[in-house]
C-alpha cells in the first residue's frame, strides 16, 4: 500500500494537480460496510457525508445483484434486455402517472445535459433559467449552469443561461416562494427580449448544493405556475435530493408540491455503481428521440439496472424513507439543543437524512464562520466522523449519511460534535 504522501504525489502526477482531497489531512479509505468506513491503518469512521451508498456501503443485496448479473451478461444497450424495462417500470411507479418514460444514462451530468436538450426539442426554445450557486454537472452544456464558469468557456453555450439567486431561508426569508417565482419571471422576460425564448427552469427542488434552505412543503408551487404560464418546462434535478433523502417522500419535488416535466437522477441510484436517468412524459421523450440521434452505449446496461433495481427494492422493503424521517427528526432535535448551547450556531435546518447547521461569528449580523467550519470538520475527522460543508458561504455543516443511519449513529455524531464545538475556538 502507498503512504498518504505517495498517494498525494501520484495523484498530482497521474490525475493532474488540484484534485480536491476534502481534508487538510486526507483519509485513505479502503473498505466500507453499512454506515462505516475503514482506512488503510484500520481506523474506523462513521460516514456522515456520503449519499452515494444510499442503502449502505457494500449492501449485500446490491452486491449480490451486481455479481449475479455480471456473471450472466453485461453488454451495451442495443441488444434487447428485460432488466431495463423492469427497472423503468418500477422507477416511474414511484412518481406521478404523467412521468412514465425514461432515458437511462451513466451519470447525473449526462442526465441534466439530455434534459436540457429535451426541453429545447419540446419547446423549440433555448433560454434556460437556473439558480446561481448550484451545480448540475460537468458536460460542456451543464457546466455553464451556475456562475462558477465564465460564459465565454464551454463553447459559449452559457449565453442561453440566466440565473436567479438561490433561496436563503436564514438571510432572505421567502416563506411562500413568491419572491423566488417573481425573480424567475424576470429572467424569463429577459430571455424573451434577447430572442432565445424560454425552454426550462432547472432546479434542485431541495436546493441541496445551496445549503438546503428551510422552505415549507409546497414551496415550489408559485414558480411552477410561472414556468407553465411562460410555456417552458420544469426540470427537477434530483441527483442529490432523490431516493428518500428528505425522509418524507421518495422525491423532493413531491415534498415541494410540484409535478415536474422532467426529473433527473444519478448518485445514489446504483449505490455506487454508475447509473443515472431522465424520467419524463412519453410525449417529451418521443419528441426528443425524433429530433436528436440519441444512443447511450452504457446507460441502462444489464448490470446497472440490476444494481438500481436492488436499491429500489431495499428502500421499499426496509421502509427507508420513513426510517430517514424518524432518524432525521431525532437529529434535528439534537441540533436544536446544540443551537441553545453554542452561539456560533446561527441556524439549524434539514429534513430526513440531510441536515446541518449554519455557523456564524455573530448571530446579529450573521457573519459566516467559514474558517471555524473548516476547523470543526477537520476535528470531527480526527475523532472518526466524516462530514462536509456547503452553501454560498461554505459555513453550513452538511450531514448526509447513508439511509440506514440509526439513532445510535446520530447520537455518536452529536456527542462528538458537542465535544468538538466545546473545544474549538471561534477565533483562530
Ligand atoms: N446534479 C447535482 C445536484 C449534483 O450534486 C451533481 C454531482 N455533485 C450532479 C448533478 C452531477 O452528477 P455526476 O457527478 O454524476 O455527473
Amino acid at each position: 500500500t502507498r503512504s498518504i504522501a505517495d498517494i498525494m504525489r501520484d495523484r498530482d502526477r497521474l490525475l493532474g494537480p488540484g484534485v480536491s482531497t476534502f481534508y487538510d489531512d486526507p483519509v485513505h479509505i479502503v473498505r466500507g460496510e453499512g454506515v462505516w468506513l475503514w482506512d488503510a491503518e484500520g481506523r474506523k469512521y462513521l460516514d456522515c457525508y456520503n449519499n452515494v451508498p444510499v442503502v449502505g456501503h457494500c449492501n449485500p443485496r446490491v452486491v449480490e445483484a451486481i455479481c449475479r448479473q455480471a456473471g450472466t451478461l453485461n453488454t451495451h444497450t442495443r441488444y434487447l434486455h428485460e432488466g431495463i424495462l423492469d427497472y423503468v417500470d418500477k422507477l416511474t411507479g414511484t412518481m406521478d402517472a404523467s412521468l412514465e418514460a425514461a432515458a437511462m444514462t451513466c451519470t447525473g451530468s449526462e442526465a441534466n445535459d439530455i434534459a436540457l436538450r429535451m426541453a429545447e426539442g419540446m419547446t423549440g426554445k433555448r433560454g434556460i433559467v437556473a439558480t446561481d450557486a448550484t451545480y448540475h454537472g460537468n458536460t460542456a452544456l451543464v457546466s455553464q449552469l451556475g456562475r462558477s464558469n465564465p460564459p465565454s468557456v464551454g463553447f459559449g453555450l452559457g449565453q442561453y443561461f440566466r440565473f436567479v439567486e438561490a433561496p436563503d431561508s436564514y438571510r432572505r426569508p421567502d416563506p411562500d416562494g413568491q419572491t423566488f417565482a417573481a425573480a424567475v419571471e424576470t429572467e424569463i422576460a429577459a430571455h424573451e427580449a434577447e430572442g432565445h425564448g424560454f425552454a426550462a427552469l432547472v432546479i434542485c427542488p431541495y436546493f441541496l448544493n445551496e445549503g438546503f434552505p428551510q422552505n415549507a412543503d409546497g414551496w415550489l408551487k408559485p414558480v411552477a405556475e410561472v414556468v407553465r404560464r411562460a410555456g417552458g418546462l420544469l426540470i427537477c434535478d434530483e441527483v442529490q435530493s432523490g431516493f428518500g433523502r428528505t425522509g418524507t417522500h421518495m422525491w423532493a419535488h413531491q415534498k415541494m408540491g410540484v409535478v415536474p416535466d422532467i426529473v433527473t437522477m444519478g448518485k445514489p441510484m446504483g449505490n455506487g455503481h454508475p447509473v443515472g436517468g431522465v424520467v419524463t412524459r412519453a410525449e417529451i421523450l418521443g419528441t426528443f428521440r425524433r429530433g436528436y440521434r440519441y444512443f447511450n452505449t452504457f446507460g441502462g446496461n444489464p448490470v446497472s439496472c440490476a444494481a438500481a433495481m436492488a436499491v429500489l427494492k431495499e428502500i421499499e422493503d426496509k421502509d427507508l424513507v420513513a426510517h430517514a424521517g424518524r432518524v432525521g427528526e431525532h437529529a434535528r432535535q439534537r441540533l436544536f439543543a446544540l443551537l441553545d448551547k453554542y452561539e456560533v450556531i446561527g441556524d439549524v435546518r434539514g429534513s430526513g437524512l440531510i441536515f446541518g447547521a449554519e455557523m456564524v461569528l455573530d448571530r446579529e449580523d450573521k457573519t459566516p464562520a467559514t474558517e471555524f467550519t473548516d476547523r470543526v470538520i477537520n476535528a470531527m475527522r480526527h475523532r472518526g466522523i466524516i462530514h462536509s460543508k456547503l452553501g454560498r458561504h461554505k459555513n453550513t455543516l452538511k450531514i448526509r449519511p447513508p439511509l440506514p443511519f440509526s439513532i445510535e449513529n446520530a447520537d455518536l455524531l452529536f456527542d462528538t460534535l458537542d465535544e468538538v464545538l466545546a473545544e474549538t475556538s471561534v477565533h483562530a
